[in-house]
């Protein structure tokens, strides 16, 4: 099938990061094959079906580079406390009690929700494994919605003394072999879906785990993800098991590479960037996360300036509460704004890029994915901006960042296929995903005891 994506505000993020009035791309089967006018491409493709986009504005579908697909259970159920006590008290608990159906259909409606939102390319996170089957759970349903990206086993192999759930710390061999057995089950060259793998963190990982890590993700060519620099509770960890920050411990083993996603950096030191930097390590940045447990503000202008590459993310929704990257994006900006006290510190246009081009290169696909141009895959999304809250529209850039809410995607393509069209997902029943959701969600809580967080007395303030 080809179509042509006619007469739209085109964003493409190519090179020259140019914005095009009156554009039209052509798509055909899963490539794009050309960015011209719409008389030139109805003349170029005429059996393509024309997709009127005036109106709209057509940009490469955002690419999500941290979750936890699972934790789209637990919204609501983490307010107000750090990430240690939300984790011990709330997360890990609900992670015990999660089942492989629990994780499908968390990971169907996150999916969803991302794709509503205009993400096409996930990095999911899954570090729950007391029952087997959790990866093939979070992978089906990155099937059967159609959704780009990476589907990590993620691990932990120490932590009871600092509260990780005994069940959900694995023996680091076992953990590595089963993401190999994933690997070799579900990566196919070019496919749309990888398995990666990813340790959890300097306080949940011992040294023989990001070894074997490391040696698996060099044998199978597979993306390592994991949580650096986080909280000031893991640099006090890291000094007390190894004397040095978990960013100079990560590179002294060898662990860091190209390869390797950072998940949050948020307390990475000058010395800790320019490691990240050395071994062209990237970043994922969970603005919306870190800000609502307290994390700090990250140093991203600094990364940026030195030449690190940072991706945008969500994080998983226990901690940011949604899979809006349009969120992620407005965050992005205003924390370094108001924490620096400089209007000029991020743009609308590089938070841009960090959503798109820029979280492309952070997994490896930026010669596939992440701008509009001939050649690449047809990972596009339509938004309509006639609305109340992108009207008046002067800059789509600054329309899109600082005035969208992310409901305002209408279509959205994954590999030359639609996701959803006119507002339409097509993969699923999207009502009777949210509906088992909900079920699943009420079902875990009491399971877990963490349903006693869904009733509070009410906190105007807690000072
Ligand atoms: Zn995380």
């Amino acid at each position: 099938m080809s179509f042509i994506f006619a007469d739209a505000w085109l964003i493409t993020m190519n090179e020259q990061r140019e914005a095009l009035e009156s554009a039209s791309v052509c798509v055909e089967k899963d490539r794009i094959v050309a960015v011209s006018t719409r008389q030139d491409l109805e003349r170029r493709f005429p059996t393509a079906e024309v997709v009127d986009c005036k109106g709209r504005i057509v940009m490469p579908g955002m690419v999500n580079t941290h979750t936890h697909l699972f934790q789209t259970l637990l919204k609501g159920l983490g307010d107000d406390m750090v990430l240690k006590k939300w984790f011990v008290c709330m997360t890990g608990p609900s992670g015990v009690h999660l089942t492989p159906a629990d994780a499908h259909v968390a990971a169907l409606h996150g999916c969803v929700e991302s794709i509503r939102s205009g993400v096409t390319t996930l990095v999911d996170f899954m570090y729950v494994h007391t029952q087997p089957g959790m990866i093939k759970a979070v992978v089906e349903a990155f099937d059967q919605t159609g959704m780009r990206g990476f589907v990590c086993r993620g691990f932990a192999s120490l932590g009871e003394e600092y509260g990780v759930p005994r069940e959900l710390i694995e023996d680091p061999e076992h953990a590595i072999g089963d993401a190999r057995e994933q690997m070799r089950r579900y990566n196919k060259p070019g496919g749309r879906i990888q398995v990666g793998v990813a340790p959890n963190m300097i306080w949940a990982v011992d040294e023989k785990g990001y070894r074997l890590t490391r040696k698996l993700a060099d044998e199978e060519h597979a993306l390592i993800t994991t949580h650096v620099a986080e909280t000031t509770f893991e640099l006090q960890t890291a000094a007390s098991r190894y004397g040095q920050t978990d960013t100079e411990f990560l590179s002294e083993i060898g662990f860091l590479g190209p390869d390797v996603l950072a998940a949050h950096c948020v307390h990475c030191k000058p010395h800790d960037i320019r490691i990240l930097l050395h071994h062209n390590a990237k970043v994922a940045h969970n603005p919306c996360s870190n800000m609502y447990l307290a994390s700090g503000c990250p140093p991203i202008p600094e990364m940026l300036l030195s030449g690190v590459t940072v991706g945008l993310a969500s994080d998983g929704p226990a901690s940011s509460n949604n899979h809006s990257l349009f969120q992620a994006m407005k965050f992005a900006a205003l924390i370094q704004k108001g924490f620096h006290q400089d209007a000029t510190v991020m743009t609308a246009e590089k938070v841009m890029e960090m959503a798109t081009i820029d979280g492309a290169r952070a997994v490896g696909l930026e010669k596939e994915i992440g701008s509009i141009e001939v050649g690449k895959k047809a990972d596009l999304i339509v938004i309509d901006y006639e609305n109340a809250f992108m009207t008046p529209i002067h800059h789509p850039v600054s329309a899109i960042v600082y005035s969208a809410l992310g409901h305002e995607v209408s279509t959205v393509m994954i590999d030359g296929r639609f996701v959803m069209r006119d507002r339409v997902v097509t993969g699923v029943d999207e009502a009777a995903v949210r509906h088992q959701a909900q079920v699943s969600a009420d079902d875990l809580a009491r399971r877990s005891g963490s349903d006693r967080f869904k009733k509070r007395p009410w906190r105007s303030t807690t000072i």
